[in-house]
């Protein structure tokens, strides 16, 4: 694991929703009760708890947890069901995207929690990395893309060498001794059939 400490993306994701409350046009900061409950909802279930105990249940770890959390209906349910919260039915769409957005881990550069957040590398799905947020990712004195990969992977550019090309791809653009044979080989027939 790259991370000392494991964090519990869906306590942030919860954190981040009661730090939005604002945003929501809350009149009062959603109670942390309530936040975990539109957070569990937000995968599928009715309660933190019932989250917590499926065994097929989410990944509390996983970086990745923002895809799987987008149930609109069931956040809609829940707040149906919440006694004094400061949300509306109308806002479900907006809670679910606020949720992903809190699901993410934080950019490396400045602390954003962002649904659209780059992940450094060519990474799976899955897998741990640094993280970038859109703004910083724009930054080209710092971030910048391997001729080679993928037009979506972000590398740093002190990861990329004067050719632009990230670790794995380095050395794609110069000649192997075999190409250099083919080349040969191409020439002398070109030349024999002229
Ligand atoms: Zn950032
Ligand atoms: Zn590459």
């Amino acid at each position: 694991m790259r991370h000392e400490i494991e964090i519990d993306y869906t306590k942030q994701a919860a954190d981040h929703l009661r730090n939005e409350s604002k945003r929501l046009g809350a009149s009062s900061e959603i109670k942390s009760g309530h936040a975990h409950m539109l957070v569990a909802a937000a995968f599928g279930y009715s309660t933190r708890k019932a989250m917590q105990d499926d065994p097929k249940g989410p990944y509390f770890h996983d970086q990745w947890l923002g895809n799987e959390a987008g149930d609109i209906e069931k956040i809609k349910e829940v707040i149906g069901r919440m006694n004094g919260a400061p949300v509306q039915l109308d806002q479900a769409p907006l809670i679910a995207s606020i949720i992903q957005d809190g699901l993410m881990p934080a950019c490396i550069e400045c602390g954003t929690h962002s649904s659209q957040s780059s992940p450094l590398g060519d990474v799976k799905p899955g897998n741990d990395a640094d993280w970038v947020c859109p703004s910083c990712a724009k930054d080209k004195f710092q971030f910048g893309r391997c001729r080679f990969c993928d037009s979506d992977v972000l590398h740093r550019l002190d990861d990329l060498d004067d050719q632009g090309l990230c670790k794995e791809h380095k050395g794609e653009l110069d000649y192997s001794e075999e190409d250099l044979d083919d080349m040969e080989s191409y020439i002398e027939n070109v030349q024999k059939d002229g």
